[in-house]
C-alpha cells in the first residue's frame, strides 16, 4: 500500500527533502499514521523516526520552513519537538530498548527502523510510513497491524508478556485504546495484563489519571471501566469503586449492584456532557454507598448519608492519585453531596420552595446537577423511568421559572450586614447574622420577594423581636 495522497501536507514534504539533505531515512510513525488510516479526524500530533540523529533531522526541518520554527531538544530522550502551523512534530532517532525489572524507563541504544517497531506497545501504532522520496508514503507493517486495524484488534508485537511487565503503563494503554476505538483486546493480551495487574505499582499516579481521563473522555467509558475490572486493575487504581460491586440479600431483600448501575451512569451522561469533570461525578456519585449501606428489618437496605461520605472521600481519593485539589474536585464534590437532591424532590409534588433552595445550594452548577441526575434513571421499568424523566423536566421548567423571577443564583442579601448595622446602631454581632438568615429563609420560603423593601420591611420586624432600637441618626 502508498499513503502518499494522505501524505498531503507540506511538512511531509519538507521533512522527507531536510532527510535527503542529510542523507538518512526516516519515517512518519504510530498514532498519526493509525488514525489516518482509521479516518479518525485529523491528528494534530506527528511521531517521526530518523535512523540517524531526530535533533538533527529537527533542526534542519527548521531550517527548511518559512519563519524557521524553534527547535525544542529534549536531550535526556534524544528527541526534538518543533511546531508548524497547529501542527507539532517530534523527532526521534530509531532505537532499541531492553528493560529492567524495577523501572519502567528502559536501556537505549541506537537501532534500526525494525528496532523501532519492536519497541511500539502494539500493532496498530507500530505502522510506519516511508518520507525517502523515492518510496515517499510507502507503509511498512511488520505485525500486521493493518488487518487488526480492520479488524478492530489491540495486540502487541511481542510476547505480550513481557511486553506489559516491562512497562506497565501498556497495560492502561491498551484498555484505553480498546474503549477510545471500540477494539478488543485480544485474548493473551488480556491473559498477560491481568497477571501483570500488580505492576501498575510502578507507574506514577500522573500517567495513571492521564489515561482514566482519556477512557472516561470517551463515547462509552464503560468498556474501559468493566476491562479495568475485569483484568484487576480497578483494585489498585480505584477500589472505591469495586467495593460498589456485588448484590446482598438479606431475608428475600436485594439492592441492586451499584457497581454496574455506575457504569451505565456514566454512559448516561457521556451522551450529554463533555464536561470531564461532570463525567468524574457520575463516576463517583454513589462511592458512599459502600462504607453506609445497612439492612435494617424495617426498611431493608440503607445507605444513609452516603452522599456526605461520598464527597469526603472524593477528596481522599483525588488526593491518592495525585490530582489537583482545586475548583474542579470541590465541582465533583458538590455534585456528589447533591446527588440525591433534585431526585428526593422530584418524588413529590415540585414545590416552589424547594426548587429556590435547590437552585440556593447548588448556584451556577443547576444544570450540571440536573444532567446528573437525570442520567442517573437507570430502572429498566419503562413506566417509572417516563415518570421520573417527566418529573425531572419540571423540576428544570420550575427553576427557569422561578429564577427570572426569585434571582435566586449567585444570591446576594438584598439588605447587607451594613445596612442593618447602620439601622439598629449595631457593632458587628450574632444579632446581624440572625436577622440575614431571616431575610433569607423567607425568601427561600417564598413569604417574601427578593427585593429590598421587603426585605428591608422584615430586617425592621426581626429587629424589634429581638429588642433593637432604630437608629435615629440612620
Ligand atoms: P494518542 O496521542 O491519541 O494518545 P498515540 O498512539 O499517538 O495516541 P502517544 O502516547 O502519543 O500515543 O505515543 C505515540 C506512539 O509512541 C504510539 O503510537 C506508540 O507507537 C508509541 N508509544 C507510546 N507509549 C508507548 C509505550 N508505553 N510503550 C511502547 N510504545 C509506546
Ligand atoms: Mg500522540
Amino acid at each position: 500500500m502508498n499513503y502518499n495522497k494522505a501524505l498531503n501536507h507540506n511538512i511531509f514534504k519538507i521533512i522527507s527533502r531536510s532527510a535527503k539533505e542529510l542523507d538518512l531515512d526516516c519515517y512518519v510513525i504510530g498514532g498519526f499514521v493509525r488514525d489516518l488510516i482509521l479516518d479518525r479526524g485529523s491528528h494534530k500530533d506527528i511521531d517521526v523516526v530518523a535512523i540517524g540523529s531526530g535533533i538533527e533531522l529537527a533542526k534542519q526541518v527548521s531550517k527548511n520552513l518559512p519563519n524557521n520554527p524553534k527547535v525544542q531538544v529534549f536531550k535526556t530522550y534524544g528527541t526534538a519537538m518543533l511546531r508548524y502551523d497547529d501542527i507539532e512534530v517530534e523527532f526521534v532517532g530509531a532505537r532499541k530498548e531492553s528493560y529492567q525489572e524495577h523501572s519502567r524507563n528502559p536501556i537505549v541504544e541506537n537501532g534500526s527502523l525494525e528496532d523501532d517497531q519492536n519497541r511500539r506497545d502494539f500493532t496498530i501504532n507500530a505502522l510506519a510510513l516511508d518520507l525517502s522520496e523515492g518510496k515517499f508514503g510507502e507503509l511498512l507493517d511488520p505485525f500486521n497491524g493493518i488487518a487488526d486495524l480492520d479488524n478492530k484488534i489491540i495486540r502487541t508485537p511481542l510476547d505480550p508478556d513481557i511486553t506489559y511487565s516491562d512497562d506497565p503503563l501498556r497495560m492502561l494503554r491498551a484498555i484505553r485504546f480498546a474503549t477510545q476505538l471500540n477494539f478488543k483486546i485480544e485474548e493473551s493480551s488480556l491473559k498477560a495484563i491481568t497477571k501483570n495487574r500488580e505492576r501498575i505499582k510502578i507507574i506514577t499516579k500522573e500517567r495513571i489519571v492521564t489515561e482514566i481521563h482519556k477512557i472516561l473522555e470517551s463515547d462509552k467509558p464503560s468498556k474501559g471501566f468493566l476491562l479495568l475490572e475485569k483484568t484487576g486493575l480497578l483494585e489498585y487504581i480505584m477500589p472505591e469503586l469495586t467495593a460498589l460491586k456485588g448484590i446482598d440479600e438479606v431475608e428475600g431483600q436485594r439492592h441492586k449492584d451499584n457497581f454496574y448501575h455506575t457504569l451505565e451512569v456514566v454512559d448516561n451522561i457521556a451522551i450529554h456532557t463533555q464536561n470531564l469533570w461532570l463525567r468524574w461525578a457520575a463516576l463517583l456519585h454513589d462511592i458512599g454507598k459502600a462504607p453506609t449501606k445497612r439492612f435494617s428489618k424495617k426498611v431493608g437496605w440503607t445507605f444513609h448519608g452516603h452522599e456526605f461520605e461520598g464527597s469526603k472521600m472524593v477528596y481522599r481519593l483525588f488526593k491518592r492519585l495525585k490530582m489537583p485539589l482545586n475548583d474542579k474536585m470541590k465541582f465533583v464534590q458538590k455534585m456528589v453531596l447533591m446527588s440525591s437532591r433534585p431526585i428526593v424532590l422530584a418524588q413529590d409534588i415540585v414545590t416552589d420552595s424547594a426548587v429556590r433552595r435547590l437552585v440556593f445550594d447548588a448556584g451556577d452548577y443547576v444544570d450540571d446537577l440536573m444532567t446528573l441526575c437525570e442520567a442517573d434513571i437507570t430502572t429498566k421499568n419503562p413506566k417509572k423511568f417516563q415518570k421520573y424523566h417527566n418529573n425531572f423536566k419540571i423540576v428544570r421548567d420550575k427553576i427557569v421559572e422561578v429564577e427570572q423571577r426569585d434571582h435566586i443564583r449567585n444570591f446576594q442579601p438584598p439588605v447587607s450586614g451594613e445596612e442593618i448595622m447602620k439601622t439598629f446602631n449595631l457593632k458587628p454581632s450574632k444579632e446581624i447574622g440572625i436577622i440575614k438568615e431571616a431575610i433569607k429563609e423567607a425568601i427561600l420560603e417564598g413569604d417574601i420577594p427578593n427585593e429590598h423593601e421587603a426585605a428591608f420591611n422584615l430586617m425592621l420586624e426581626e429587629g424589634k423581636k429581638l429588642g433593637l432600637k432604630i437608629h435615629e441618626k440612620r
